[in-house]
């Protein structure tokens, strides 16, 4: 993977005027963000409002028009496999393990194009101190571990490809609070480590409480950005988003 970069404005990710849909349908409408080394941005909305497509976009898995730099290389003329080579990786909602492979296995399939058997042995170690539950677990199949487990090995797995920017799909969804919590402080641990981290939520008072700054998206279109603890104290996004 290539040593971590950075654009001439600082950002790590900038995308401007990014449009991406399904067969003709257009779903992101212009979306421009930008994400900056080592913060923790959030991309928060309701169902529906475009965020998975905003990470398929990203990830090149789906076509889009506008741009997206990365590193300050532009990624809209990759492949998702040179995106993902380039440090983009993707934790997808859904999680999509392999569920009759253990969770070992999991993870050493995403260290598999490392040559250096050594390294990947110590990336292991180093995702079993982080979730521990995993090392416990490491025999067992993906499948039959609980919704928490899978999401902390799909983080692993994730992270076993040594991201510079992790893009996280709706981690929080379906999971109990105490699982959540451990999930915020590896996330938080992550972020010191060097890791940048874009997460996608539909629960916005949680990705907004973990964040630096955040972006509230609405049917395709970005509606409100700023500093996390402001976006949160916001009146129009606490009315729509928070209840309160
Ligand atoms: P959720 O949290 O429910 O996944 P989201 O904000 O991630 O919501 P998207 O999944 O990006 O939203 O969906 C945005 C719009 O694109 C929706 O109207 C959805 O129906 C549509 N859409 C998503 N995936 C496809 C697809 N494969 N084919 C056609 N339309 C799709």
């Amino acid at each position: 993977m290539s040593a971590a970069g950075k654009g001439t404005d600082g950002a790590l990710l900038r995308v401007s005027g990014l449009g991406a849909g399904y067969g003709g349908m257009p779903v992101l409408d212009s979306v421009s963000l930008e994400v900056r080394p080592a913060e923790i941005v959030a991309v928060v909305g309701s169902n529906g409002a475009g965020k998975t497509t905003l990470l398929r976009a990203l990830s090149r898995v789906i076509a889009a028009t506008g741009q997206i730099e990365f590193k300050g290389q532009d990624l809209v003329p990759m492949t998702a496999d040179q995106v993902f080579c380039e440090g983009l990786v993707q934790v997808p909602e859904g999680r999509q393990l392999f569920d009759r492979m253990t969770v070992e296995d999991n993870l050493l399939m995403a260290a598999d194009r490392r040559s250096d058997k050594a390294v990947a042995l110590e990336d292991l170690r180093r995702m079993y101190a982080l979730f521990p539950r995993l090392g416990e677990r490491r025999r067992q199949l993906a499948g039959s571990m609980s919704g928490g487990e899978q999401q902390m090995c799909a983080m692993a797995r994730a992270l076993m490809a040594r991201p510079i920017l992790l893009a996280i799909d709706e981690m929080s969804l379906g999971l109990a609070p105490v699982v959540i919590e451990q999930l915020m402080e590896v996330l938080a641990r992550i972020r010191d480590e060097g890791v940048t981290v874009l997460l996608v939520e539909q629960d916005v008072h949680l990705a907004l409480s973990v964040a630096d700054r955040g972006y509230v998206m609405e049917t395709g279109r970005i509606v409100h950005e700023g500093a996390a603890s402001d976006l949160i104290d916001d009146p129009a996004v606490r009315k729509a988003y928070l209840g309160l």
